[in-house]
């Protein structure tokens, strides 16, 4: 790859277990909304989903950019990490916030693969995007929080055992400030489910393992409770700051794709009787695309090197966000317009890279959240809400 970054050698070992699954395995998936479970139990064998987890807790240590470098490659290749990039972003609340006991308890298992943290629960159908409005609530009963409430939209909830789940413990009304009264539980689903836990799938647009929870009285012990009660809006932050460069690594590793893709195709691709990419007109939107990936793929490093050094990189993680997902998206146009139409032939796997890599500038933030996160908090600008 042109622009290998750091980590060239964890890029090689991705892209080759990348090779064994090719397109025609994520076509059939995507036919049938199946999930990946070959690939995604390649990927832990490997150790890939473990990377972020210290050494002394059998992971292997390494910093977020490394995780970057793992989700891009992924993408880049063609493949998908939707199915698996939530134990990597969970971790910055875990690592961060979770007591000993729960580290040693818990990240062993995780990095041997014995468990499974893929669940991260925060959407609600009538709060949206504005999460401090949640209304599913956790009632301290002796050694438990008894929950109740609905999620919507919580991802790989079928394929996880452990869920990192944000619930009111304290209603909004009686904390002096909204983000407070919020506490984050880690959820064992593998007991939850029949003791009052329903998931049910939504089928959506591409092949996203995707659901909706109905809480009935679901019991939760209070040893599960990540830090300290109505704190947790601040530890999810960390998890949400990973989140959005994580994705943003993915949205990159789309462009890239597509860019590769198209530069290829506009080099093979003869009419007229020479190649479409000799063409201004075809070879500079490639070139843009390109360049426009570049440019966001260097605010993605800059924001992972801050969530690093334990800076504050919430802009910075929203602005890769943002640069990355409108990258990918303008990179999928120009792919397909750059294949006529065979752009549109499912075999090219085009148009499904194109409908997969549609979905970031909705999840895990939209773009208009981001836009007015910095309009805001950098450039003084008054609230909207
Ligand atoms: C496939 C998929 C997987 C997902 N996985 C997860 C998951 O695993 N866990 C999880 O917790 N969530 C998940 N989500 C939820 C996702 O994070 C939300 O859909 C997203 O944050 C937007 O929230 P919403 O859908 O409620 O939109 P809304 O909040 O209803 O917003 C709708 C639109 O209005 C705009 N809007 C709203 N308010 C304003 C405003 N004040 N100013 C300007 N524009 C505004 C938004 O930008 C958006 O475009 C997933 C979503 C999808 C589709």
């Amino acid at each position: 790859m042109m622009f290998a970054g750091r980590f060239g050698d964890v890029r090689d070992a991705v892209a080759r277990l990348c090779a064994d699954y090719p397109g025609e395995y994520w076509r059939a998936l995507d036919r049938e909304r199946a999930y990946p479970a070959e690939f995604v139990e390649a990927l832990g064998n490997a150790g890939w989903l473990s990377l972020l987890i210290p050494e002394e807790y059998g992971g292997s240590g390494l910093p977020l950019s490394a995780a970057c470098a793992v989700l891009d490659e992924i993408h880049a290749s063609g493949c998908n990490a939707a199915a698996c990039h939530a134990q990597m972003y969970t971790m910055g609340t875990l690592l961060r916030h979770g007591s000993e006991e729960q580290k040693r308890h818990y990240l062993p298992r995780i990095a041997s693969g014995e468990l499974r943290l893929q669940a991260f629960g925060i959407t609600e159908p009538e709060s949206g995007t504005d999460t401090t409005r949640l209304k599913t609530r956790a009632v301290r009963e002796g050694d438990d929080f008894v929950v109740n409430g609905q999620k919507v939209w919580i991802s790989r909830t079928e394929h996880s055992d452990l869920m990192l789940l944000l619930v009111r413990t304290t209603p909004r009304e009686e904390c002096e400030k909204r983000t407070q009264g919020m506490s984050v539980l880690l959820v064992d689903l593998r007991d939850a489910q029949g003791k009052g836990l329903t998931i049910r799938p939504i089928r959506t647009m591409m092949n996203h393992a995707t659901t909706e929870l109905f809480f009935d009285n679901v019991r939760v012990p209070v040893s599960n409770l990540i830090g300290e009660e109505g704190e947790g809006f601040r530890y999810i932050l960390d998890a949400m700051n990973a989140e959005r460069i994580l994705i943003a690594a993915e949205c990159i590793g789309d462009a890239r794709f597509f860019v590769d893709r198209a530069s290829r195709y506009a080099r093979e691709r003869e009419v007229f009787g020479r190649p479409i990419g000799q063409n201004q007109g075809v070879q500079f939107p490639i070139a843009r695309a390109h360049i426009q990936t570049e440019a966001a793929a260097g605010m993605v490093e800059r924001a992972a090197s801050l969530f690093e050094a334990g800076e504050p990189c919430g802009s910075e993680a929203n602005m890769a966000k943002l640069l990355a997902s409108e990258a990918s998206w303008a990179a999928g146009d120009m792919c397909i317009q750059t294949h006529g139409g065979y752009g549109f032939a499912e075999e090219y796997d085009i148009e499904r890279k194109f409908r997969e890599t549609r979905l970031y500038q909705v999840a895990p933030v939209s773009t208009n959240l981001i836009l007015s996160h910095v309009a805001t908090h950098e450039l003084g600008l008054p609230r909207s809400f």
